[in-house]
């Protein structure tokens, strides 16, 4: 399940502890009841600013507590924790909500109104998640169930009539890497670094702040941001090297590519990465891979600090060829 937690979203906190639930009976669906942006489904960075935008509603419109739904699932097949598992949801309606966990799918009854195939596997992930952690039941019902409402809407009542069926096929394949094209005729497009040093705490990840072009031919990096924004999906070698100081005997340090929302904070997947071990001695790692680098999103240079101490990056370097 690609889970999006309440820290990755950015959401507040409720206002005061959600009321235990030991668990229910099952589910209920639900859709946001107004219209959707349908631009939302091009662009997964509006997808956190939608949820975000429900819990300013619930809670300072509704005066309620918390966002009502216990989960929402976007049309790229992400699940962002609303309350969460074992949390009284209050989308359901009053003495309706110890009996189900809310799920809502990000549609509405205007603009975005058919769930895509990506959002229905994305809420069937989440009700085999509350049914394996939260203990829901097999239940599996529309919010008008049991109460006076339009909600979940026509299509999504529908497939919860069916049964809740999985789409048939996988939502979005990823294309299969060819090696050969990718590797013929390679152009370097990108080379950041570093200057001055930055320390990793332990415990801590870190996006390395690229403050030096070296080249940048086709203006993928801004001025010193961490990230980098592809212009168009392709298959990318990606090169990544720190040298470190303070890395001691025996601790591991990963270097990790990272794919974020393309603003924000949100990291979505980790690509390829490496467990570095210290040497105790001032070290150059590097780790290299090819990478499908998405139009849709940013992408970041990583450390993750594994280790007791701080590690101190004295200098780092970035090339990617295309
Ligand atoms: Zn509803
Ligand atoms: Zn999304």
């Amino acid at each position: 399940m690609k889970l999006v937690t309440r820290k990755q979203w950015g959401a507040r906190s409720p206002r005061t502890a959600a009321s235990h639930l030991a668990g229910t009976k099952g589910v209920k669906v639900h859709y946001t009841g107004s219209r959707v942006d349908p631009r939302m489904a091009d662009d997964h960075d509006r997808c956190a600013a939608l949820v975000r935008q429900i819990q300013n509603g619930h809670m300072d419109g509704n005066g309620w507590n918390d966002i009502g739904y216990s989960f929402c699932v976007c049309p790229h097949r992400y699940v962002f924790e609303g309350r969460g598992l074992h949390k009284l949801p209050a989308a359901n309606g009053a003495g309706l909500n110890s009996g189900h966990y809310a799920v809502l799918g990000m549609v509405g009854n205007e603009g975005l109104t058919v769930p895509n195939d990506a959002m229905l596997h994305g809420i069937r992930d989440a009700i085999d998640h509350v049914r394996a952690k939260g203990g829901a039941g097999k239940e599996i019902k529309g919010h008008r169930d049991g109460y006076s409402t339009d909600c979940p809407g026509a299509k999504l009542y529908k497939w919860v009539k069916d049964g809740a069926p999985r789409p048939k096929g996988d939502p979005t394949p990823e294309p299969v890497p060819d090696p050969e094209t990718a590797a013929a005729a390679l152009t370097l497009v990108l080379d950041l670094g570093t200057e001055g040093s930055v320390t990793v705490a332990p415990g801590a990840r870190l996006s390395i702040p690229w403050t030096v072009e070296h080249a940048d031919p086709s203006g993928l990096h801004a001025a010193k941001s961490a990230a980098w924004l592809p212009k168009a999906a392709d298959w990318h070698l990606v090169t990544f090297s720190a040298i470190v100081t303070g890395h001691q005997k025996g601790e591991r340090l990963k270097l990790v590519i990272g794919e974020y929302e393309r603003t924000g904070n949100i990291r979505l997947k980790d690509h390829f990465g490496e467990d570095k071990i210290g040497h105790g001695t001032r070290t150059e790692h590097t780790v290299s891979g090819l990478v499908w680098l998405s139009g849709d999103h940013g992408y970041r240079a990583d450390l993750v600090n594994h280790g007791a101490e701080s590690v101190t990056v004295a200098s780092a370097r970035l090339r990617i060829a295309r």
